[in-house]
């Protein structure tokens, strides 16, 4: 019987932002510091204390366990407010946007929470250092989609434990992994891989 990787919450991200870098994460267990990681587990101190308080007249709870057995997630909120407009989960990244990497991530959060809580949980935060801005993000049933296929194709790389080729674009510029991930000799590889098919086997794609 194979038993179903339940995916951490943060997968999404690292997933959303490159596939091999969730892999090298999740199914590899590499992790590798840079300034971008630094400075967001800096910002990231007072949500981790978990110390409750109220902002704007709701209560914002820190540091809240998350999971979801329906969909097989699990993971924390770095915030979770409440008040008479009812549960958003927030998000804090300590640098700018990168796409809709936090989207997933913070949507993925209310489906824990309209799971764990049973009310509907329609929209959430992500609040970016680097601007300092709150941008708020809508659950659309297309976002809810994508998670779910987020999910799914996690789960399949845990699963089968392959590593996707490496993009070697911008990403790669600002990527922790950078130095185990060399995207530039697997980008190499493709070529000679390309190579061998074309004039070796004549049957490049
Ligand atoms: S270096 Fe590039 S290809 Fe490698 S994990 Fe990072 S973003 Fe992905």
């Amino acid at each position: 019987m194979t038993v179903e990787p339940v995916i951490p919450i943060s997968a999404l991200e690292h997933f959303a932002y490159c596939p091999r870098q969730c892999a090298l994460i999740h199914c590899d267990g590499i992790w590798a510091d840079n300034e971008h990681t630094v400075k967001g587990a800096r910002a990231h101190r007072r949500v981790d204390s978990g110390g409750h308080r109220r902002e704007r007249g709701r209560k914002v709870l820190r540091a809240i366990p998350l999971w979801s057995e329906q969909h097989g997630l699990s993971g924390r909120a770095d915030a979770v407010e409440t008040g008479d407009k009812g549960v958003c989960p927030v998000e804090y990244k300590s640098g700018v946007r990168h796409g809709r990497t936090a989207d997933l991530q913070v949507c993925a959060q209310a489906l824990c929470l309209e799971e764990m809580l049973d009310v509907p949980v329609p929209y959430g935060f992500v609040w970016y250092g680097g601007p300092r801005r709150r941008v708020r993000v809508e659950f659309t049933p297309v976002l809810r989609n994508d998670v779910l296929e987020a999910i799914r194709l996690i789960r399949g790389q845990l699963l089968s434990g392959t590593l996707p080729p490496a993009p070697d674009d911008s990403r790669c510029t600002q990527c922790q992994l950078r130095a185990h991930c060399l995207p530039g000799l697997t980008g190499a590889r493709r070529k000679v891989d390309r190579y061998v098919a074309d004039v070796v086997f004549g049957c490049a794609s």
